[in-house]
């Protein structure tokens, strides 16, 4: 049987029955797949201590999908771990929830060019997370990368409704369900709109067109960040229509570390 030889980031590992390992992974080439290794727990040959969330891996699959909807997992090396990340609470528990998120949106199959972006992405924040202070700011440009890498960015610059680009000195009504901003001309809507300043969304647009490795550059006025955080977790929101079980978490960490100086 033709194996496929991609790479892999593990975004969930469980054991299963006597010997075996679940995993879900994100891969360049199919996207999320969900993985059987059989025998993991005996075979350190096979995966020498790979099999752990978080991990980046070079795989061998066998593609044809089980029954189950899962595929086997042949052969699996480490190629980076992220260590700094398992050894600091705030990285561990933002790196956590970036990778519940994608758990979630990421899609099983797609296209090559879009599933390739989204596993850059991925190991890009990683990345970006083990060299920075976790905390609001980073979450929320992180939430907004993803979002945008998932094909899920809203609209920042123009009027979802008329496509009119918005120009104005004032606040402006940012639609969560129709997925960005709404000019002053065109009719309202039951759903109430959040009020942000047209220089919040700026921001939240420049944020995607910022070299990865620069973003957390990016500086954000107290007023602005709440905005930002308050559309981007809102907008999220409304994608994965739950609370993520690694949210609470995140939060928890956030505030503790917000506390205490960088480390
Ligand atoms: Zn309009």
């Amino acid at each position: 049987m033709q194996l496929l030889h991609t790479e892999a980031l593990v975004l969930r590992a469980l054991d299963f029955g006597e010997s075996d390992r679940i995993v879900r992974l994100l891969t360049p080439d199919r996207g999320r797949v969900t993985a059987i290794a059989k025998g993991a727990k005996r075979s350190q040959r096979r995966f020498p201590g790979t099999l752990d969330i978080l991990n980046w891996l070079e795989v061998q699959i066998a593609p044809r999908r089980s029954a189950a909807g899962m595929v086997r997992l042949e052969h699996s090396r480490l190629k980076q771990a992220f260590e700094p990340l398992r050894a600091h609470t705030g990285r561990f528990a933002m790196s956590c929830y970036l990778i519940e998120l994608l758990d979630r949106l990421a899609p099983e199959g797609g296209l090559p060019r879009d599933l390739t972006k989204l596993f850059t992405f991925a190991v890009d924040a990683l990345t970006l997370i083990v060299r920075t202070k976790p905390d609001e700011r980073l979450r929320t440009l992180l939430e907004l990368r993803a979002l945008a890498a998932l094909g899920l960015c809203p609209e920042f610059r123009c009027c979802v409704r008329c496509g009119k680009e918005v120009e104005t000195n004032g606040a402006v009504d940012f639609h969560v369900a129709d997925g960005g901003l709404v000019c002053a001309s065109c009719p309202r809507t039951a759903d109430a709109p959040i009020a942000v300043h047209l220089g919040t969304l700026r921001l939240l647009e420049q944020s995607l067109h910022f070299e990865f490795s620069q973003l957390d550059r990016l500086v954000f006025q107290e007023h602005a960040l709440r905005e930002a955080t308050l559309i981007v977790r809102r907008f999220e929101k409304f994608h994965l229509g739950v609370e993520l079980r690694s949210d609470r978490f995140l939060r928890e960490a956030l505030q503790s570390e917000s506390s205490k100086p960088f480390a």
